[in-house]
């Protein structure tokens, strides 16, 4: 079999493994977990058997040998496909099998410390956790820092010195953006109207709003779950879900447009390259930057409001007693919280800043785990002026660490970097922004379909980034929409 073919195969089976896992997180009876659980675990085993296999060792080499780079995208997939191999070689079976259970332990652990707000309990699993990945970076091999190697799993081609650099010229600004944000709503008063906001209501509203930004409905569909997500089951199937609550419509709305951006990046991904680096994302930053480009940038703006707040006073009559001005200030208001997930777009960012820092240290030996909750604390009252309460809501709070996701938390930011780089360069189309002006999202989604989507993932993130703005990746267009909203 040639290379296309087995990476098709690969992508076979691990979109099985998808269908069974998104039919897990919305439908499967409690009954079935075990059942399910062994299903997938025979197919992940199965997807990684043929992507370390002896035929794929030969297919690889042998179109190696006969790439003679006239075709861009074909050599671009043959690059990333050895990266690929390299790395899900490089790790020995004993070691893979370690970590899987290890951090099947410590996910438990977390929710029990989580529960308890005692970090003794989960100290010991994350002590575990740190010295499996640094012993996976070794194998991996790095340029600077084990950390780097820990980056380039979520977001290929970072460096930690590059994105450190980034993050140490947003630090200060943050703060300052966080801190005018913060006093603005403070002294407004602005309320949403009560509830209830029905949840038959609320999905009408949030298709019609995802079918107006592009979001193909017979190509994908939206359920409820506890967490939302997107997941692409294959080409022509991405399924969002999101959770709504009754006193709020905005919760699931804003969650809708984020996933729809997810979504909207998978289903411009081009079918025919289905299971090959072309056909797929390149990246979580360049991932989560379509899903903040849509919530954030088109869904808090004024433009926006201006065509859907009178259809959202349709679907809640309790609209009309608030001041569409008043509703621009709900919308966006902002004040500094302990927990990263209830942030607001003013803050989030040094809720990350935080987190990349603490995982940095604890990989590179400079922090201990068990001095891990007093640096929190510490750093958190540095940059968000408090003290967390216990460590529920200090260090313990997110899931990333406890399922070995080190090195993940940076995308967030960068997602939001690229997202506002991403956005600046397509307003420069008068299409673009007339679009958006009259409630007409297609010019846009035409112009990231054309320079980020129909890509996939034949460059590397900062080479999409410059490829579609001209700029390297910086923060300058995200500090200037962030200054403009929050401190205007
Ligand atoms: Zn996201």
């Amino acid at each position: 079999m040639n290379l296309y073919d087995l990476a098709r195969e690969h992508a076979l089976i691990a979109s099985s493994a998808e269908v069974l896992g998104w039919d897990q997180e919305t439908f499967l009876p409690e009954a079935a977990a075990t059942h399910r659980a062994n299903q997938l675990a025979w197919l992940t085993a199965k997807a990684h058997e043929l992507s370390t296999s002896d035929a794929w060792k030969r297919a690889l080499s042998g179109a190696e040998a006969s790439d003679d780079r006239s075709n861009p995208a074909y050599s671009a997939n043959l690059r990333e496909l050895r990266r690929r191999f390299h790395r899900a070689t490089k790790l020995p079976v004993e070691l893979v099998s370690r970590e899987a259970h290890v951090s099947s332990l410590a996910k438990h652990a977390w929710a029990a410390a989580r529960e308890a707000s005692d970090f003794t309990v989960f100290a010991p699993h994350l002590e575990k956790l740190v010295a499996i990945a640094r012993e996976k970076a070794d194998r991996w091999g790095y340029p600077d820092e084990p950390f780097d190697a820990l980056l380039e799993t979520y977001e290929r081609g970072a460096t930690t010195r590059s994105v450190a650099g980034l993050f140490d010229t947003l630090r200060p600004k943050l703060r300052e953006i966080a801190d005018c944000a913060v006093d603005h709503s403070s002294r407004r008063s602005a309320r949403l109207p009560a509830g209830p906001y029905p949840i038959e209501q609320q999905q009408k509203l949030n298709e019609a709003v995802a079918r107006s930004l592009g979001f193909d409905f017979t190509a994908g569909r939206i359920d409820t779950t506890a967490h939302p997500f997107c997941t692409t089951l294959g080409p022509r199937d991405v399924r969002l879900t999101t959770r709504y609550d009754e006193n709020d419509f905005t919760s699931s709305l804003f969650g809708v447009m984020h996933e729809a951006g997810h979504g909207l990046y998978e289903q411009g991904l081009p079918d025919a390259d289905f299971g090959l680096p072309s056909g797929e994302a390149v990246s979580l930053g360049i991932h989560e930057s379509q899903s903040r480009l849509w919530e954030n940038h088109i869904g808090r703006s004024d433009a926006f409001w201006w065509k859907w707040f009178p259809i959202a006073c349709d679907h809640f009559p309790q609209l009309r007693s608030i001041r569409f001005e008043d509703f621009l200030e709900v919308i966006r208001r902002s004040e500094k919280s302990l927990i990263r997930v209830e942030a607001d777009e003013a803050t989030y960012d040094l809720h990350i800043l935080l987190r990349f820092d603490l995982e940095r240290g604890l990989i590179r030996g400079d922090l201990k785990v068990n001095d891990l909750p007093a640096a929190w604390n510490e750093r958190f009252h540095a940059l968000f002026g408090m003290t967390p309460v216990d460590n529920r809501h200090g260090c313990l709070q997110d899931i990333h660490w406890s399922m070995g996701g080190i090195g993940y938390f940076a995308t967030y930011t960068l997602g939001n970097l690229n997202a506002a780089q991403l956005f600046e360069a397509a307003k420069r189309q008068p299409a673009v922004t007339n679009g958006i002006g009259n409630g007409d999202y297609a010019p846009l989604l035409a112009w990231l379909r054309k320079n980020v989507h129909a890509l996939g993932g034949t460059l590397d993130p900062t080479e999409l980034i410059r490829h579609a703005t001209g700029t390297t990746p910086n923060a300058d267009a995200y500090l200037a929409h962030l200054n403009t909203r929050y401190c205007g």
